[in-house]
């Protein structure tokens, strides 16, 4: 008899995590799938470097610490995970059961939680020939993520975008590096009002519309040749970084297969109980779903996924409350009763 799960959480974004966590708390027999090697989604995958400053409780955190946070509280519970598989199709068989591929194993579960967000992540890359070398490693010059950005402190940066995430990190290292130069193609920028505002007032030297034509160096990156996209003005600017931010590459799997009521990619849902429209008892929280007046925050997919695994927990057994034990009262009793059994 294969092993059955009462719930299999499918992707290990910021909801993802608390939904195991919650599950933990429900007492539900859980495995987590995720496509990526690293839990997270786009907080460890777009911007870790970050602080946010609308999660409850704290006065700004930054994103990679927000997830170490979140690692430590699904931690109280021994949840299955599974990370580097990708989960292209969910099957419901005649048992009523939740079928998922993962490798060579077939995944049973009486429930599902998909918190897939905005899919698997891959940065848009540079189009130029033969960079391969300057992207190999953190040092080389290319990034896409920064990952550590202290490294690049003191230096000279070069940002290509005209996002959010572009300006943003223009203004991070704005007095911070020897130099940032941003670049971007389109006259206009697709930022925040208030960030584009800032760049009249800063050191940043700003390149619109330039595209980058070639990159140069012997083992690193050392200089980037720019090129005005109505003048044919061509510039030369020394780099330590050049930081692509570009865009994200979308590789969304929507699940069709199995009827769901999608709203473009997204799962629609009951938001009394985040279950699927159509399928029972597959539940979708966070990024992935969607049900009118759905706002795309972590402080709200957290909430969706405790309703969603509360809403699974009464499913899976009719007798067991919706309304959850308050964490509080939860560990205070049964946890360290548990913990206590651990270390005996
Ligand atoms: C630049 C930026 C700044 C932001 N700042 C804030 C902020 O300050 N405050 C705020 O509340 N929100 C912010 N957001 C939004 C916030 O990041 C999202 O709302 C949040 O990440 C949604 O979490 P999620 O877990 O639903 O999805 P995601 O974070 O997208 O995670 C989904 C996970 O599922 C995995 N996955 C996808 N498909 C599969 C599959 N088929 N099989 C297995 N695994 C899969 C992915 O690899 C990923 O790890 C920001 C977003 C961006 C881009």
């Amino acid at each position: 008899m294969n092993n059955i799960y009462d719930l299999t959480i499918v992707g290990l974004g910021p909801v993802g995590l608390f939904g195991s966590f919650y599950a933990g708390m429900r007492g539900l027999k859980t495995i987590a799938l995720e496509s990526r090697q690293e839990v997270g989604g786009a907080l460890t995958a777009v911007y870790p470097d970050k602080f946010i400053y609308d999660m409850v409780g704290f006065p700004k955190i930054q994103a990679k610490k927000l997830i170490e946070n979140l690692e430590a509280q699904s931690s109280h519970f021994d949840n299955d995970r599974r990370l580097g598989f990708k989960v292209d199709e969910i099957i419901k068989n005649s048992d009523n059961l939740f079928e998922v591929s993962c490798g060579s194993d077939t995944i049973l579960s009486k429930s599902i939680l998909v918190t897939t967000g905005m899919g698997a992540f891959t940065p848009r890359k540079l189009p130029l020939k033969n960079i391969e070398k300057y992207e190999a490693q953190e040092n080389s010059g290319i990034v896409y993520i920064v990952r550590n950005k202290e490294r690049y402190y003191g230096k000279k940066v070069v940002i290509i975008g005209g996002g959010n995430s572009a300006l943003d990190w223009a203004h991070d290292f704005d007095g911070n590096s020897q130099s940032v130069s941003l670049i971007h193609a389109l006259p206009n920028w697709q930022a925040h009002e208030d960030s584009i505002h800032k760049l009249e007032t800063s050191n940043i030297n700003v390149y619109q519309p330039f595209t980058v034509k070639e990159v140069i160096g012997e083992e690193k990156l050392e200089k980037i040749i720019i090129q005005n996209g109505k003048s044919k003005e061509s510039i030369e600017l020394e780099a330590d970084l050049l930081l692509v931010n570009i865009g994200f590459l979308p590789s969304k799997t929507t699940f069709e297969n199995i009827g769901l009521e999608l709203n473009r990619s997204e799962i629609v849902v009951n938001p009394a109980t985040m279950e699927s429209t159509t399928v029972p008892g597959l539940f979708c929280a966070g990024d992935a779903c969607s049900f009118d007046g759905k706002l795309k925050l972590i402080c709200i997919g957290s909430a969706e996924a405790a309703i969603a695994v509360n809403n699974a927990a009464t499913r899976i057994d009719s007798s067991a409350a919706r309304k959850p034990k308050f964490s509080s009262a939860f560990f205070s009793k049964d946890m360290h009763k548990k913990e206590d059994q651990k270390s005996a």
